[in-house]
């Protein structure tokens, strides 16, 4: 192992420090539409039963089955509407104009669609070979019953979820809450897309790639602070910030001469438990914790700030709202490839079918590759040669 990375840990080691530091994942009761796409934390049982009565599924007539011999009128006595009701036993022989989701009345227990009969006045004939008895009622109960387990915890909330959820009453589920999440950018050479540039300065990304990719996994960042090369300002913006389960802080965090966050952060009290990972991009990485709140100071280069997202915060993420963001498939290797031993590699990637090709342009201040990108490759620390057609682990981003 080369001496150079010696004071750094493995990728390994700090996917498991920052797993054993994470907190227990948070339960939280949500209206049903902001819900959606969250992980349900607790199941639902029925309060009622649906459909709560036996109700019409056509417009057309209700009646008796056993009432009616097959070919005999029927004397219809009365019409229901869906949202109304009849307090009337219906006779044998007797039926009822009825609409979709009218409730059949005491003494009805099928309907004829309107298109299967004749009327005769106040009288209607029955022609439908198939009609059989029960026909065209939901029965009361069919779909949910009173009490009965509706959705097991530990489902994901879908659209069709919601609907179901809604249609038995309840307006608000517990879900595991996602974390609040606050961002904090550094560097005094920044500017806001939108605004001009002069000499020196470069446009603000960061936070744009992140917040980007935060709103795929529906998360909105609290927070979003730029901040210049100063310690005192950089402290006085961590302290405004800190209150949040995962601080993001962007640049900074090397070892050059206006890179104050790893020593902000110490005077803001959060300790340290790990800096610099054995890595390519997002080498310099921090990752400490005050309180119950993960701190992570990503290196400023966009393709480390995105990669070591991807990486290291959304598993973290994931823990709070036990969702699985990302597939990580083993694909084919499409071109050889060389690396020096010593830094596990991520690499931008694109898959066709069961092959990976890792594109030019790896650098992390580029984002050209990144951007076309569907899959970040992961080689392994200490081996340098990887050869065309050998299975390699690529984690499919979000898109
Ligand atoms: P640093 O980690 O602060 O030394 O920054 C490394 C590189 O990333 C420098 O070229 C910075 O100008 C650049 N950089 C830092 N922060 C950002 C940002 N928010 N958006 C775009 N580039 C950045
Ligand atoms: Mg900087």
């Amino acid at each position: 192992m080369s001496l150079y990375y010696i004071d750094m840990i493995s990728v390994i080691e700090a996917k498991k420090l920052i797993e054993e530091n994470c907190e227990p994942s948070r339960i939280i009761l949500t209206p049903l539409l902001e819900a959606c796409g969250s992980i349900l934390a607790e199941s639902i049982f029925s309060p009622i039963d649906t459909p709560p009565f036996d109700q019409s599924a056509m417009d057309g007539f209700a009646f008796s089955f056993d009432g009616w011999n097959g070919k005999n009128e029927l004397f219809v006595t009365e019409e229901i509407q869906a949202g109304s009701f009849s307090n009337n036993t219906l006779k044998p022989g007797h039926a009822v104009r009825i609409f979709t989701g009218a409730p059949v009345p005491k003494g009805a227990d099928s309907v004829v669609m309107q298109e299967k009969v004749v009327i005769n006045g106040q009288y209607i004939s029955i022609d439908d070979q198939m009609l059989s008895k029960g026909a065209n009622v939901r029965l009361s109960g069919s779909q949910t019953k009173k009490g009965a387990i509706v959705l097991e915890a530990g489902v994901l909330i879908t659209p069709a979820a919601v609907s179901l959820i809604a249609g038995i009453g309840i307006a608000d589920v517990n879900v595991f809450a996602k974390p609040k999440i606050n961002i904090i950018v550094t560097g005094n050479e920044l500017v806001k897309p939108g605004h001009p540039i002069s000499e020196g300065q470069i446009y603000e990304s960061n936070s744009y790639g992140l917040m980007a990719a935060l709103s795929q996994l529906g998360i909105i960042p609290d927070s979003v602070v730029m901040v210049g090369d100063e310690e005192d300002e950089t402290i006085d913006k961590i302290m405004s910030q800190l209150k949040c389960d995962i601080l993001i802080l962007t640049g900074g965090v090397s070892m050059g001469n206006y890179d104050f966050v790893t020593s902000a952060l110490d005077k803001c009290g959060v300790t340290k438990v790990f800096h610099k990972v054995k890595q390519k991009p997002g080498k310099p990485l921090f990752f400490g914790k005050k309180g119950s709140t993960l701190v992570f100071g990503l290196p400023g280069n966009p393709a480390a700030v995105m990669t070591c997202f991807y990486e290291y915060i959304v598993p973290v993420i994931s823990r709070f709202t036990r969702k699985k963001y990302y597939k990580s498939l083993q694909l084919t290797l499409a071109q050889s490839y060389g690396k020096k031993p010593g830094l596990t590699h991520f690499l931008k990637g694109k898959t066709n079918e069961s092959y990976v090709t890792i594109l030019p342009g790896q650098e992390s201040y580029l984002m050209n590759s990144f951007a076309v990108a569907d899959c970040v490759v992961e080689l392994e620390e200490e081996k340098e040669h990887f050869n065309a057609g050998e299975s390699v682990v690529a984690k499919m981003i979000v898109r």
